[in-house]
């Protein structure tokens, strides 16, 4: 199947880290999931800790969304019109996160920040937009520079494409420093329409921020005149019933969401104070739209999905990843391997280094080559994880006794191999 995807798909996959490049191998192609078990095409079974890279926190085929999905399907799947689905959606959103007054629905986290700062410069009629390194906001062009993800796994420091002049008003700073933005504002006085900020970032392995980071660049903004974006893609609706908004209460100007509101279809949403979402067209000048925004099987799954998620459905998901932390740093230390388990809430990754990780560049410094040992000695026994050192690990409330018993089952091995790795 690689072969065949190779030859008419460039690097054989369709979005750059599943193609194993980073840890080596053929990458597995899944053929369906079931709670917390994925299904390769040679029959293989594996305890997913990717979860789809964060939406599918119910875990595979959970049989309310699907019934959900049938549901909406069973109507139509596009309009092109108004519908109810995606109304009861921005709802049920408002209704969570207190700082989101009105949101617009999009169809990619890439869509979401590439609206939401587009909606900053039109706002603030500023061009300059300041985020951090080691962050990742999605494919935008004005933000791939120094990015996460996908960026980091294959060390690229930026990409071909950009434009110079693009890239020019993309201000890129040292994550946790609050120092470098107060610098940055000073250098570049009344330019500055937006800072954007994963809420807690996950995409160069789990960085969460320090105490007083995120109030720290609300206060920031607020005195310059610049808006506060906080991208909770991959926190939102995942780290807490109200995303990481309901793990520090800082206010955004405006927030960003995906993964886990589109129930494994392709939602994705931005939102705000309601005086800057009212300059979005039809209702303002700054022009967004999408054919496929606000899609009713779409929003049909998100809905169902997060109507799910209860505070029952966060102990569960948060009580899994705190015993899966605590498997995972005690078979490194069992192995006396230098490491980090680093979380954020129930998100977390290990750095393989027994250094403090509070930004990109020390992320970078871990001993990345144990990874690939450690990764492919898990994926042989049945565990699936992200194939790169700089992501996070995601669990589900479909994560029971027994997907713990065959993750604890793999993990001395595999810490064996990562302790007998070389450079
Ligand atoms: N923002 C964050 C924090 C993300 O983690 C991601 C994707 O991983 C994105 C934006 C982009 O979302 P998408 O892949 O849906 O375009």
């Amino acid at each position: 199947m690689f072969d065949r995807a190779s030859a008419v798909t460039p690097g054989g996959v369709n979005s750059p880290v599943r193609a194993f490049r980073a840890v080596g191998g053929t990458p597995r192609f899944m053929v369906s999931g079931t709670g917390p078990y994925l299904t390769d095409a040679d029959g293989r079974e594996y305890v997913d800790l990717v979860c789809s890279w964060g939406p599918m926190i119910l875990g595979h085929s959970h049989p309310e969304v699907i019934a959900a999905v049938q549901e909406a399907v069973s109507r139509g799947t596009s309009f092109g019109t108004p519908g109810e689905g995606e109304v009861a959606l921005a709802e049920e959103i408002v209704a969570r996160i207190a700082p989101v007054e009105q949101v617009r629905l999009v169809s990619s986290g890439t869509e979401a920040t590439m609206s939401a700062i587009r909606l900053a410069r039109g706002f603030t009629g500023r061009s300059k937009v300041v985020k951090f390194a080691g962050c990742y906001h999605g494919h935008v062009d004005a933000l791939l520079a120094a990015a996460g993800s996908g960026l980091a796994t294959f060390g690229l420091p930026d990409t071909p494409g950009v434009t110079g002049a693009t890239a020019r008003d993309t201000v890129v700073l040292p994550y946790n420093d609050l120092d470098a933005v107060r610098a940055a504002f000073a250098a570049h006085p009344g330019e500055i329409a937006c800072v954007i900020t994963e809420a807690s970032p996950g995409n160069m392995g789990v960085v969460p921020p320090a105490d007083g980071f995120n109030a720290g660049l609300k206060e920031l903004c607020a005195a310059n005149g610049a808006l506060y974006i906080s991208d909770e893609v991959m926190t939102g609706f995942r780290t807490s019933k109200a995303g990481w908004y309901g793990v520090d209460g800082v206010s955004p100007d405006l927030m960003t969401f995906g993964k886990v509101m589109g129930g494994g279809f392709p939602a994705a949403a931005f939102g705000g104070r309601a005086d800057v979402m009212a300059h979005l067209a039809p209702a303002g000048p700054v022009y967004q739209a999408g054919t496929l925004s606000g899609n009713p099987v779409a929003t049909a799954a998100g809905l169902a999905q997060l109507r799910l998620l209860d505070d029952a459905a966060y102990a569960k998901i948060d009580a899994v990843s705190a015993e899966l932390r605590s498997l995972v740093g005690d078979a490194f230390t069992k192995e006396g391997v230098a490491h980090t388990v680093s979380s954020a809430s129930n998100m977390f990754s290990v750095f393989f280094t027994d250094e403090p990780v509070r930004n990109y560049d020390d992320a970078k410094r871990q001993e990345a080559f144990r990874f690939t040992a450690f990764f492919h000695s898990m994926l042989e026994q049945g565990v699936y994880l992200p194939p790169s050192a700089f992501e996070s690990w995601f669990v589900s409330t479909a994560h029971d006794e027994r997907a713990v018993e065959r993750i604890a089952a793999a993990l001395p091995a595999a810490a064996r191999a990562a302790s007998e790795a070389t450079a």
